[in-house]
């Protein structure tokens, strides 16, 4: 069976992005008992309509309920869980076994998936906790290709694989950077990514790093493109995507080339073919260095990012469509420096990349040279039929 391919999203505006460009199901978290609360855009009413909005492509929407609580921290938990189950949430994913058991016991209508934070590394442990209604385990970011393949050759749970984005350097969330250098707890929503940081080193008193590329803690992003046709057919139940703090362009980009990736692995092409494009695509979004994580090997010092700890902002993409009008023209709302006769891609779900040059542009009806002011409104005209929504980019930079 093909696997779900599962995409973060940060706000609501990101979980439509993420399901139109043929994301499966999304994460998110809400205001409270979420690993990401502090950052997260999504109240009960966002969270309603994302799964509205998720079943008219016959998607899903899972919601984190992964912090790892104290007693105090569990105050209004019943009633939460009672909400998420009214609005049609097709599971949660924990990191306490208690929320797990009172989850299927007050709201049985959503799954249960245990997540990475649980950190379960093997058969024995997945089928100790199915006794306390699992219905899917997040496999520890720390398993290698073969691990998994004994996991799931030993076991009938369905599994959940991260394959791209960021790591925790330390085991998978299990880390108390954040909550010594912060005092934010980062198993309680709180993560400053302490990571990170840019850090000076000292031997004795000396300092001994470079000025110039300071010390960063933290470990290269995720990229299993190379690993995909092996985890199909090990028969993993769900690819998931880290970042939901990430943009809606770096979603569209990350959702589209892993949707074709599978697509086309499921369809018998060419796996090499197949892999190459979708790197292709991968590299247009705004990525860290990556690396390969624990699927081949116990990472080591090529696995490290030294001294990066931000990623590459692109300037590529420029715009998304608004809307197309009877004239011709369609609105696009302006999101980096644009002048004319620039040479541009238009990224549809569904579609391969699109080109066009752009030979006019108006502000109310008078054309301009160059747009240059951030969520301004101006008129393009494309040569072909374009959805409010897609996005533009700069072509082949
Ligand atoms: S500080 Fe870094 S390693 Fe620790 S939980 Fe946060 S992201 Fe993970």
């Amino acid at each position: 069976m093909k696997p779900e391919l599962l995409a973060p999203a940060g706000d609501l505006a990101r979980a439509k992005t993420a399901i139109r460009f043929g994301a499966d199901a999304v994460y998110l978290g809400g205001k409270r008992f979420s690993l990401r609360s502090r950052a997260s855009n999504f109240e009960l009413e966002d969270i309603a309509e994302a799964v509205r909005f998720a079943k008219e492509y016959d998607a899903k929407i899972y919601v984190t309920v992964n912090m790892v609580p104290h007693d105090e921290d569990l105050q209004g938990l019943e009633v939460y869980l009672l909400a998420l189950e009214k609005c049609g949430v097709a599971a949660i994913i924990v990191a306490s076994l208690h929320i797990a058991l009172l989850s299927k016991k007050i709201a049985p209508a959503m799954e249960v998936h245990l997540s990475t934070q649980l950190s379960l590394t093997n058969s024995a442990a997945i089928e100790t906790v199915r006794r306390f209604g699992v219905d899917r385990v997040v496999l520890a970011r720390e398993v290698s290709l073969a691990q998994i393949e004994t996991i799931s050759s030993a076991s009938s749970m369905p599994l959940e694989v991260f394959i791209h984005g960021g790591m925790c350097v330390n085991l998978s969330g299990r880390c108390t950077l954040s909550n010594e250098m912060t005092l934010r707890d980062a198993n309680r929503g709180g993560c400053a990514q302490s990571c990170r940081w840019k850090y000076k080193l000292y031997r004795d008193q000396t300092e001994i790093s470079d000025p110039n590329c300071l010390f960063s803690m933290s470990s290269k992003d995720l990229l299993a493109i190379e690993e995909i046709p092996t985890l199909m057919k090990q028969g993993i139940s769900s690819f998931k995507i880290e970042g939901r703090m990430k943009s809606a362009y770096y979603i569209t980009v990350v959702v589209d080339a892993y949707r074709k990736l599978i697509d086309a692995i499921d369809q018998g092409e060419d796996e090499k073919e197949a892999i190459e494009k979708a790197r292709k695509m991968l590299m247009k979004a705004e990525n860290r260095p990556t690396s390969d994580g624990f699927f081949r090997t116990i990472p080591g010092a090529t696995h490290h990012l030294y001294g990066v700890n931000g990623e590459g902002i692109t300037q590529d993409f420029v715009a998304n469509v608004i809307e197309t009008h009877p004239n011709g023209r369609t609105s696009i709302l302006i999101r980096n420096n644009l002048p004319v006769h620039t040479e541009l891609d238009v990224l549809s779900p569904g579609n391969d990349v699109r080109s066009f040059t752009l030979e006019a542009m108006y502000r109310k009806g008078e054309a301009i040279e160059v747009a240059n002011l951030p969520m301004e409104v101006l008129d393009i005209e494309i040569p072909f039929r374009v959805e409010s929504g897609d996005f533009i980019r700069k072509k082949g930079s």
